[in-house]
């Protein structure tokens, strides 16, 4: 075990981050996530637990992991979730608690999740035009998304993130109006690339093009080192490489003309960001999976069964030494020349 007792993968890099997918029902049915029939959905008996997802939170924060991130499927789809978020908002040692969320039903929960402890939010929002939002969500309304991303806004939520993945041929054509829509509000939104897990196929869009297209249109678009104002959260996740400057895994561009927007690109695909990945993730069946691309997954819910959390820890720690170095998607690619050998559906991992 590391010196520090910190968790390290064989690389030496921390792990700071864990994703918790409280649930692989949603919704909504994403083409670039979900089958339209839906998925075969884990028996509710096989979910795991938000009894176990807290003693796994409570034995990681004690061991280094501070950031947390609520995902699934769609979480506020799982009952008892505002209780869960008070239970680990007391949790000492995580200073970071997130969620991403489709929006659709966060009206009804807004209010109880911030008095229990989450500060701020991401909400998924792939167009801003009713009809493509259709096509692309294949149900629910755009319309209760944008209100409730004015009602984040207004209680408070900060920052309050928009996440887009764009889809050639369908909502490629909305950079503009999603840059100006994020300068309208002062939102941050991060362009996300299409990752093509589970076999699901769409024409992805690269951040590079994206970048570009966003240049010619405004001129002071500019990588931009940023204030973050997390509520009582440090910005350690902000790093500046001189070329560009980093959030986690999203490359930040701000405009110079004083509007607070902000864009970020978040490019699995065209940019190898594995280097410093710091991220595990707790799958809704309760596996831990090291990696969004491999599908090797170890499970949680047999070695929370052992009582001494110390034993836990180490049974994790033994695990978390096989995180390869960087995915190896594009390499398979080549090799296989299709992605029929690529699993889960993103709704099952939690992106
Ligand atoms: N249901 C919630 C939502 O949509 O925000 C949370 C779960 S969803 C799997 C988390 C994020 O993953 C969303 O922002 C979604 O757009 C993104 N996502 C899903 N499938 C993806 C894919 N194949 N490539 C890139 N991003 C994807
Ligand atoms: Fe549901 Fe989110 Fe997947 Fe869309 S991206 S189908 S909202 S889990």
């Amino acid at each position: 075990m590391d010196k520090l007792d910190n968790l390290v993968d064989g690389y030496g890099r921390r792990l700071t981050y864990l994703r918790i997918s409280v649930t692989d029902r949603c919704n909504l049915r994403c083409v670039y996530c979900m089958p339209e029939s839906g998925v075969s959905l884990i028996n509710h008996e096989d979910i795991i637990s938000y009894e176990d997802i807290l003693r796994l939170a409570r034995i990681l924060s004690r061991h280094g992991v501070n950031k947390v991130r609520i995902t699934g499927g769609e979480p506020l789809a799982r009952k008892g979730l505002t209780d869960f978020v008070k239970k680990l908002a007391e949790i000492q040692g995580l200073s970071d608690i997130s969620m991403t969320t489709n929006g659709i039903l966060f009206d009804k929960y807004a209010h109880g999740l911030f008095d229990a402890g989450l500060k701020r939010i991401n909400i998924s929002l792939d167009s801003l035009n009713e009809k493509k939002f259709k096509k692309i969500t294949r149900t629910g309304s755009l319309e209760t998304v944008l209100k409730n991303i004015e009602l984040a806004k207004k209680i408070g939520y900060n920052p309050v993130k928009i996440n887009t993945v764009l889809i050639r041929g369908i909502n490629d054509d909305e950079i503009i109006d999603f840059v100006n829509f994020a300068r309208k509000f002062e939102l941050n939104l991060r362009f996300i690339e299409y990752m093509p897990i589970g076999g699901n196929i769409a024409d992805a869009v690269s951040s590079q093009e994206i970048e570009e297209k966003i240049k010619l249109e405004f001129e002071d678009f500019k990588p931009k080192k940023l204030k973050i104002k997390y509520n009582n959260v440090s910005d350690e996740n902000v790093y500046d490489n001189k070329l560009s400057v980093y959030d986690g895994v999203s490359r930040l561009f701000g405009f110079d003309d004083g509007n607070d927007a902000v864009i970020g690109f978040i490019s699995p695909m065209s940019e190898h960001f594995c280097g410093g990945c710091n991220r595990l993730r707790l799958t809704a069946s309760g596996n831990l999976r090291l990696c969004l691309f491999y599908d090797d997954e170890y499970n949680i819910k047999d070695i929370l069964k052992e009582s001494d959390d110390e034993i836990v820890f180490e049974k994790i720690s033994n695990i978390v030494k096989l995180k390869h170095f960087k995915h190896n998607f594009n390499e398979k690619m080549e090799k296989k020349g299709d992605i029929s050998w690529a699993n889960d559906f993103m709704n099952a991992i939690g992106g």
